[in-house]
């Protein structure tokens, strides 16, 4: 019989009912530590004392008023993305599949209202953009998009990091280019910053609009708060979520005036986007981590973590192959199968995320304690030493 929850998920058994900086509490009392954040998302924790006071207040004051009326805590979180970004303006979503869905038009319709529709969006081999169906033909993968054609007509794939695929594919034909600069799901794979200019430069030359999907790779992960600022090239439409919201489901796009001209009034909408209760914890987040204070913590941690971590590669060759990634974005290329690391793991209650390419996730809150830093890699050499058990 099916379960009640549509079982479209491999869960882990555990259940967690207490979250608390990276500690989680399972229903049994277990302490995990962990090392995935909600998949990117508890940026500062679970629980963090600043959002639960944000959103508390907010609670008692209004939740939800319709996009009908002017909404100024969104209008806030509006000015805080804008001032810190090269964006100059943000529609808000409740998840990055929206914001992707959002994307796709407004970089369609920027084409149509220059007299000159283009189809064409360029996406990349192991990309993820989420789960709409219009995602899902951006990525392209046969895991994804098996069952569910027709697919949305448009987008096509090359591979990751090819720069002569890309000059022979894209043309004045190109609507947009559509990338994570570090691919999540597709196993912590960086785009080097020599090949994000070179696709901003053909883009150019093209009139193809440049799409980043930063809703994992974004919001301080990499240390700066975003990732395509180390590259310095900015795109014309980004994709933030996951992090931004702290844990609130919240997404956004944000543009440059150019690309989001065609977005006018009746052109696009939401229920939910942008609701005051949501954009009053993102604003708290934006706050906390556009702080250069903040983000040179989160650059000094990264180092500390990184070099612990290549330690405990040169300790466990069998396990682990190398550490790739930027920031606390930091992936294990494993040698053993990555699924039974993950699983390992929890049995030293240490809970990290699986992604393609043989690779574990680290994903640690942007503010992780050292010490729970050096306990995490504590529990990560006790996680390869039971791999590695006969
Ligand atoms: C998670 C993710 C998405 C989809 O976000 P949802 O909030 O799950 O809809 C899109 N792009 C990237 C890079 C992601 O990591």
């Amino acid at each position: 019989m099916i379960s009640a929850v549509l079982p479209t998920y491999n869960r882990a058994p555990m259940a967690f009912t207490h979250g608390k900086g990276c500690w989680l509490t399972a229903e049994d009392g277990t302490r995990y530590l962990d090392l995935g954040s909600g998949i990117a998302v508890n940026a500062l924790g679970h629980c963090p004392p600043e959002l639960v006071e944000t959103i508390t207040e907010q609670a008692q004051k209004l939740w939800h008023v319709s996009n009908v009326y002017r909404i100024p805590e969104q209008e806030h979180l509006a000015d805080l993305l804008v001032e810190n970004t090269f964006a100059d303006t943000a529609f808000f979503t409740n998840s990055g599949t929206e914001a992707a869905e959002l994307a796709i038009k407004m970089a369609r319709k920027y084409h149509y209202d220059l007299g000159t529709p283009r189809e064409e969006i360029i996406a990349f081999d192991g990309a993820f953009h989420g789960r709409s169906t219009g995602a899902i033909a951006a990525a392209g993968s046969e895991k994804m998009t098996k069952g569910y054609g027709p697919l949305m007509p448009g987008f096509k794939q090359l591979p990751f990091g090819d720069h002569e695929a890309l000059k022979t594919a894209i043309s004045d034909k190109t609507c947009a280019v559509i990338i994570e600069p570090i691919q999540g799901e597709g196993g912590i794979r960086t785009m080097p910053d020599a090949c994000l200019k070179g696709l901003r430069d053909l883009c150019d030359q093209h009139g193809a609009l440049l799409i980043f999907d930063e809703v994992q790779c974004g919001m301080g992960r990499t240390g700066r708060l975003f990732a395509h600022e180390w590259a310095g090239v900015a795109p014309d439409i980004m994709m933030v979520a996951k992090g931004i919201g702290g844990g609130f489901p919240l997404g956004a796009v944000l543009a440059t005036e150019k690309a989001a001209k065609g977005m006018t009034a009746g052109t696009h909408g939401s229920t939910y986007g942008g609701n005051p209760l949501g954009c009053a914890v993102g604003a708290k987040v934006v706050e906390i981590i556009t702080d250069p204070a903040f983000l040179s913590e989160v650059n000094r941690k990264a180092a500390l973590f990184r070099q612990g971590l290549e330690g405990l590669v040169a300790a466990h060759p069998k396990v682990f192959d190398s550490v790739r990634g930027q920031g606390l974005m930091l992936g294990l290329k494993c040698v053993a199968p990555n699924t039974d690391v993950v699983k390992a793991g929890y049995g030293q209650n240490l809970l990290t995320v699986a992604a393609s390419d043989n690779v574990i996730r680290l994903l640690p809150a942007l503010n992780i304690p050292d010490v729970d830093i050096a306990e995490a890699l504590k529990r990560l050499d006790a996680t390869a030493t039971a791999v590695e058990a006969p």
